[in-house]
């Protein structure tokens, strides 16, 4: 085998598919076949900057988007009323068919293999490199590279109420040698927890009292390469928690893991428990709850905003207490979940543990939370490993020869160069969500350009197919055309005033461009004067608005890139030595090392790390000689 990845979560999947597209051959290793692409919680995909990570992983061929769009049951454009930079596709799942839609997704990728079994340890050469596997029956695997993508299962334990159990997941074994193996590699190990809400009845449950939530008609698929949504929709519903909830809440908290307790380690500050909520938001009356169907033949919805790890009769009696939910039956209580995770100041940024080479770590298992975050890492490092390997048939691209350089993404590029480049040099406290406010370059980086910014590097890396790459000439195109049309249609002030817009009478001419950067002039306006703009595609329409009403501060944004870009072409030494440089802190030197970031830029963008340490380090560098990158 080239590359070997190990879990058929979301980082799993997307790594084995990349992996496979470059052209290795790729090993699957996952405890069962069933749980390929199985949702661990919640039944949705995307959201605020989570949509951003997913049309990312869609523009370099991944499978996230169009899995989702054969499963979505309901998509909804957030943040619509916004400007573009924040707005964050996301669609209800169907968790049956988008566990499907994956796996039919991986049969079909040439290059792929699947062993259900569990890895139980890794096989290191002689010169400290990653070049195999041991499953849990014995058996060896070789190959020239391994990633890891464990979620939650590494010595995972279950919490509910009093009682704990050790699981990966609620019904499935946790990963314990596996975590011991990474142990043995010296790794800094941490343990975080997450959690997930009761799952309930939808006949027990009174929808007639409660507010319902439309999806957008029609719904907006999420990949490039879907031409319309085919999956029913339906209406998902909103309730809140009341003063009577929380008192049941309040008056149990000594039952609940996290306050007894009997859990110490942090979870995600924006997904926070129920009991959270209540503890830390005490003044507030009520808290939103969007009750999700998980499936157009399943009974389970989903309550959102409710994860608890309270006693199961403690939960049931504060669920009844909730308007609609009076008799609410539960299927499945909640729980919460605590486990391993890897520091990720121990990878590098192609998500290579530095002390095992070979060895990559993508997901939960990096301290993040969330699916499409998992994905996102599993396509880098599956796209890493299988680069690393050789390749196979990859085409050398934006990097230099095969099996030596790394495939990456800077913050300027992606979300997912954004989160890479957050968790290598900063490392996290709490399990690391994705966030619009995370990336600087927002207005760069929207969802509807995704594909602008990454499929032809993603088709010069080998990472994007065919089809996808003839989709995308296609609608490049039709871009050029659509602004070439807009920059051809222009008028004089005198023409544009007796058409009844108000504009300086300054000699000037105004093209399309010109006049959508006024606010109060509308595309239909324009259309209404130029009925040629109306036959345009509606993607090319919205670039055309973007690109006009954002045009300054697109400019601004392009400097401070170019500024950005300096300071991160700066690379460091891989093996530099911050203890040789005297004139740093040691607080410094601690964070430095710990980091080990490859660019000057990035050692700024470490907490603790003044502009003095970095000017220190500068100097060093320096008198080292140059190392500025090509
Ligand atoms: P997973 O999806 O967990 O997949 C891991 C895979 O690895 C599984 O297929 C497993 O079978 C396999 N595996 C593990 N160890 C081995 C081994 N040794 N050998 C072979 N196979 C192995 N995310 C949020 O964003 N918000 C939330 O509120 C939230 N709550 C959650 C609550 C719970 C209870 C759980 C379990 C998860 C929750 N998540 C939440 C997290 C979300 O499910 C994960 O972020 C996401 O699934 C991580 O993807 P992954 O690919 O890293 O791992």
């Amino acid at each position: 085998m080239d590359v070997i990845v190990v879990g058929g979560g979301h980082a799993g999947c997307e790594a084995a598919a990349a992996a496979a597209r470059l052209g290795a051959k790729t090993l699957l290793v996952t405890h069962s076949w069933e749980t390929v692409g199985v949702m661990s919680c919640n039944p949705a995909i995307g959201g605020l900057g989570k949509g951003h990570l997913v049309r990312e992983i869609d523009a370099l061929d991944g499978l996230m988007a169009r899995a989702i769009d054969q499963a979505g049951i309901q998509f909804r454009l957030l943040n619509r009323s916004k400007g573009p930079a924040v707005r964050g596709p996301r669609a209800q799942a169907d968790r049956k068919l988008y566990r499907q839609a994956v796996q039919a997704l991986l049969a079909a990728q040439p290059n792929l293999f699947l062993l259900a079994g569990e890895a139980a340890d890794l096989l290191l050469d002689d010169a400290g490199r990653c070049c195999g596997l041991v499953t849990a029956a014995g058996a060896e695997v070789r190959t020239a590279a391994v990633v890891l993508t464990t979620g939650t299962f590494l010595r995972g334990v279950i919490h509910r109420g009093e009682t704990q159990q050790a699981a990966g997941r609620v019904g499935e074994p946790p990963a314990v040698k596996l975590a011991q193996t990474l142990q043995r590699f010296n790794l800094k190990l941490g343990r975080l927890k997450t959690g997930t809400p009761a799952r309930l009845h939808r006949e027990s449950i009174d929808f007639s009292q409660l507010q319902t939530q439309p999806g957008d008609n029609p719904p907006e698929p999420f990949s490039d390469l879907t031409a319309t949504i085919t999956v029913p929709q339906v209406d998902c519903h909103i309730t809140h928690t009341n003063p009577a909830v929380h008192q049941v809440i309040q008056d149990n908290l000594h039952r609940a893991p996290m306050y007894s307790g009997q859990i110490e380690s942090s979870g995600p500050r924006y997904c926070p428990s129920i009991e959270d909520k209540v503890v830390r938001f005490a003044a507030r009356e009520r808290h939103q709850i969007f009750l999700e169907p998980e499936g157009l033949d399943d009974p389970t919805i989903y309550p959102n905003g409710i994860s608890t790890s309270l006693p199961a009769e403690v939960q049931l009696a504060f669920l009844r207490k909730i308007q609609g939910l009076e008799k609410v039956k539960v299927l499945q209580p909640g729980y919460a979940i605590e486990y391993d995770y890897v520091d990720p100041r121990e990878l590098g940024r192609d998500l290579q543990v530095r002390k095992v080479p070979g060895l990559y770590l993508a997901g939960q298992i990096n301290g993040t939370t969330g699916y499409e975050e998992a994905a996102a890492q599993g396509l880098m490092a599956g796209l890493n490993a299988a680069w690393s390997a050789g390749g196979g048939a990859a085409r050398p691209g934006g990097v230099t020869g095969a099996g030596t350089e790394l495939l990456w993404l800077d913050r300027a590029q992606a979300y997912i160069g954004v989160m890479i480049d957050d968790l290598v040099t900063r490392g996290v406290t709490e399990p690391y969500r994705m966030f619009t406010s995370r990336a600087e370059y927002r207005l760069r980086l929207r969802a509807d350009n995704a594909d602008q910014r990454l499929t032809a590097l993603g088709w010069s890396w080998g990472a994007v197919g065919a089809a996808r790459k003839q989709a995308f000439d296609r609608k490049q195109a039709a871009l050029r055309q659509g602004a070439a049309l807009a920059r051809s249609l222009s008028a004089t002030p005198d023409e544009l005033n007796r058409q009844g817009f108000k504009i300086n009478r300054d000699g000037q001419r105004r093209d399309i461009y010109d006049l959508l950067a006024r606010p109060d002039i509308s595309w239909s306006q324009l259309a209404a004067v130029w009925p040629e703009l109306a036959a345009l595609p509606a993607a090319v329409i919205a670039n055309i608005e973007t690109d006009a009403r954002y045009a300054s501060y697109l400019e601004r944004q392009d400097a401070d890139i170019a500024a950005f870009r300096k300071d991160e072409d700066l690379l460091l030494p891989k093996d530099l030595d911050f203890d040789a440089i005297a004139s740093l802190s040691n607080e410094a030197r601690q964070k430095l090392t710990a980091a080990r970031p490859a660019t000057l830029a990035a050692a700024g963008r470490i907490p603790g790390v003044t502009p003095a340490a970095l000017l220190a380090l500068l100097r060093y560098v320096k008198r080292q000689g140059s190392h500025r990158a090509a």
